[in-house]
């Protein structure tokens, strides 16, 4: 069954969505990295990009705020090109933990295997997968032109926030250095986790991320370059993973109200895909207890409530077409 709408149902609903979150006062910038506790915390932005490339923007959609763990589905992606799907199942895992992003128990409870690329322990991990094997900077080098394309434009690192995670992530140098304990980090503890700490550093806007999970909804051909960016049978594996973990010991919930596969970053960015039809992504910074943005993930609760966008539900969305949109087959 499928249910036909408009780009400018699209473009009410968001903006009804911004009108009515933008004064929500729940939540508080995430305080344990210094530059995030200082960004200002009424910024909002939500946007909607389609994978025909149309798109939808409201607020403060261009501020480039801190990624951080969103970033987690690019290299988890940029690591399934490069080795294939069953190569990081196989050493990484798909099993969410349940647990915080950053806990250390959940290691000791897995021990042998780091759960899945989207926690901390597994993105450390997946970052010392990145090919090619010994060399930081060509390895830096593969993730950042990954983001990019992905992204439709360059990004780049906020320079003080990378100091200010760098001086503060022991937690993250104790997984590093347990996971090598474990034999589950495939290149050097230090190099893995710096290239961690940088790609979690990177700006990225609303914009931006829309886009990206956008070209995810497109099976890796970004809508609005074109280029082919992953192959075309991995949007099923990434989505799949963000819909297990995305939010962490909150994801049942956000899966139960919304029905997206969605990943979210304590930078406040969120981003959403709706395979074969949208990317949507909303940024705000102040967080709740489990480090996801309390405005950004009202706002596109209330998008994928009001458009039927939920995934589980029989009827499938599909959006009018302007003109003849080039389609892209998943497998
Ligand atoms: N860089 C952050 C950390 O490692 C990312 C956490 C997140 O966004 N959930 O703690």
């Amino acid at each position: 069954m499928k249910r036909t709408i408009t780009i400018e149902e699209i473009r009410k609903t968001v903006e009804t969505a911004y009108v009515h979150f933008r004064e929500e006062t729940g939540g508080k910038n995430a305080d344990y990295i210094p530059y995030l506790k200082n960004v200002p915390s009424a910024l909002f932005g939500i946007t909607v990009c389609l994978t025909d490339g149309r798109s939808v923007s409201v607020g403060d959609t261009d501020y480039r705020f801190g990624i951080e763990s969103v970033s987690k589905v690019p290299t988890a992606l940029l690591v399934m090109n490069q080795y294939g799907a069953n190569k990081v199942l196989e050493r990484i895992g798909a099993d969410a933990t349940g647990l915080p992003f950053n806990s250390i128990m959940a290691i000791l409870l897995e021990n042998d295997h780091p759960s899945t690329p989207l926690v901390n322990a597994g993105a450390i991990s997946a970052c010392s997968m990145v090919r090619p094997t010994g060399d930081a900077d060509a390895k830096w080098k593969a993730i950042i032109r990954f983001v990019s394309s992905l992204c439709g434009s360059d990004v780049a690192v906020i320079d003080e926030l990378y100091r200010s995670e760098s001086t503060t992530n022991f937690n993250n140098r104790s997984i590093a250095w347990l996971l090598k304990n474990y034999n589950r980090i495939y290149d050097d503890p230090e190099m893995s986790l710096d290239l961690y700490t940088r790609q979690c550093s990177l700006g990225v806007s609303a914009k931006q991320l829309a886009i990206m999970a956008a070209t995810i909804a497109n099976c890796g051909t970004n809508p609005v370059t074109w280029e082919e960016v992953f192959n075309a049978n991995l949007t099923p594996h990434i989505t799949s993973l963000m819909s297990t973990v995305g939010f962490y010991e909150r994801t049942g919930d956000w899966l139960y109200n919304t029905g997206l596969p969605a990943k979210s970053g304590v930078g406040g960015g969120i981003m959403a895909v709706v395979p074969g039809v949208m990317g949507l992504a909303a940024f705000a910074p102040p967080l709740d207890g489990a480090g996801n943005s309390v405005k950004a993930q009202k706002a596109l609760e209330y998008i994928s409530v009001r458009l039927g966008l939920n995934l589980f539900n029989p009827v499938h969305i599909e959006v009018a077409a302007q003109e003849p949109v080039k389609e892209k087959v998943c497998q």
